[in-house]
């Protein structure tokens, strides 16, 4: 019998896993694929989110856990983490031998993936290259590409970009953004917040029934690293700008690239000072409860990507804030803001009483799962001399 494909995905946080999940789960069912789970910084931590639990629940192994960062919320903590992942990383591949690794998007962490794969020889597939961001994302984004064997970039934009930065077309596949096919299945519409939140532990600073709310917004603000020393200035804008809403919010805290102390701390401080009376916060739920969510919700704000992606594909008004999707391809759902109370305050109220935008297909239509799936099986044996393209 043919031996099976042995895949290594390494996960750095909860987005890491809703990007890819549907690809694991087709992965795992099927009889040629072996995976190694691999579950490394943030996605072990508690404050940034329970992630253990949800990926056992979906039925899927973790193979190890990885404990690489270093606390301190600072540029420097970032550059040391990256380098403790690289060396724990060596480890496991020298191990477990995998046919391929597969790096997920831009996490300074992934870094890590990808010069571990890449200097031990194993083929290196990253999944949404040739985006353009801000923060330091943008850097690590195409430095993973210029690592990576084969590309699987989520828009024919992104695809093209690739093509320029000397990557071989024969290696890139467009296949969308894999969390659309989390989207597509997220169309439960809810009669109150209760139905997805009773099960998860959440905190407000009021009594807040959640079976009376059924009109909210999202929150989800992280903080921009090339911009470190302006977070203050700019969640406090943030927190003003809702702390002036009527409706409900759900504020979820934000993940580890540094100034998230800053973030965390201000908004406890708001908390005391009785200014976020109708917010809810919640470290994190499930990817498709956040997408049933989201996709009942009035308003996404703040700077996360899935402001751009996944709300494209639901038509959920969005208002981005400042610059850390500064260049990501966006549907016209998104209004973008800076970081001004009054600016933002004012594209929440126009964006709430849009009920929804045009479904948009930018970041595909829901099948990239499958479609990375194939492409995986029809590889042949690659040789991980990389070279430029048209040199
Ligand atoms: N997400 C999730 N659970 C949550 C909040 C977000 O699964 O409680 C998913 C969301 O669907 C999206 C991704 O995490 O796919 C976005 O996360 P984040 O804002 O941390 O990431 P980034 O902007 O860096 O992509």
């Amino acid at each position: 019998m043919k031996k099976k494909i042995t895949i290594a995905v390494v996960i750095n946080n909860r987005a890491n896993y809703s990007r890819i999940k549907s690809f694991l789960i087709k992965a795992k069912k099927h009889k040629k694929f072996h995976l190694q789970l691999i579950l490394a910084a943030s996605s072990l931590v508690d404050k940034f989110g329970e992630l253990e639990s949800i990926i056992k629940k979906d039925g899927l192994s973790i193979s190890k856990k990885l404990y690489t960062i270093i606390e301190g919320d600072k540029p420097v903590t970032m550059a040391k983490t990256t380098a403790i992942e690289i060396s724990e990383l060596a480890n496991v591949f020298e191990n477990s031998k995998p046919d391929y690794v597969f790096a997920i998007a831009d996490r300074y962490e992934t870094l890590s993936v990808a010069v571990a794969a890449s200097y031990m020889n194993i083929p290196l597939l990253h999944l949404q290259g040739g985006e353009i961001t801000g923060s330091i994302d943008e850097s690590v984004r195409h430095a993973i590409s210029k690592f990576a064997n084969i590309h699987f970039p989520s828009t024919l934009k992104s695809k093209k970009n690739l093509i320029k930065m000397g990557e071989n077309p024969k290696y890139i596949f467009n296949v969308g953004c894999p969390s659309i096919d989390l989207a597509k299945s997220a169309t439960r519409r809810i009669k109150s917040l209760n139905e997805i939140l009773k099960n998860y532990k959440f905190s407000a600073q009021n009594k807040i029934n959640l079976k009376n709310i059924k009109d909210y917004v999202i929150v989800l603000q992280h903080s921009v690293t090339t911009e470190y020393q302006d977070t203050k200035k700019q969640i406090t804008e943030s927190i003003k700008a809702i702390s002036k809403l009527k409706i409900n919010s759900i504020w979820l805290w934000p993940n580890v690239d540094s100034g998230s102390d800053i973030i965390s701390k201000e908004l406890r401080k708001a908390r005391e000072k009785n200014l976020l009376k109708k917010t809810i916060f919640i470290k994190n739920v499930s990817a498709e409860d956040f997408l049933i969510l989201l996709n009942n919700s009035k308003c996404i704000i703040g700077n996360s990507s899935v402001g751009i992606r996944e709300s494209s594909y639901l038509g959920v008004p969005s208002v981005n804030i400042g610059n850390r999707q500064l260049g990501r391809e966006r549907a016209k759902n998104v209004k973008q803001v800076n970081h001004s109370e009054h600016s933002i305050l004012s594209s929440i109220k126009s964006q709430i009483k849009i009920k929804k935008y045009k479904k948009s297909l930018i970041y595909g239509n829901g099948n990239s799962g499958s479609k990375i799936l194939n492409i995986i099986l029809k590889l042949k044996i690659i040789n991980t001399q990389k070279k430029l393209y048209y040199a």
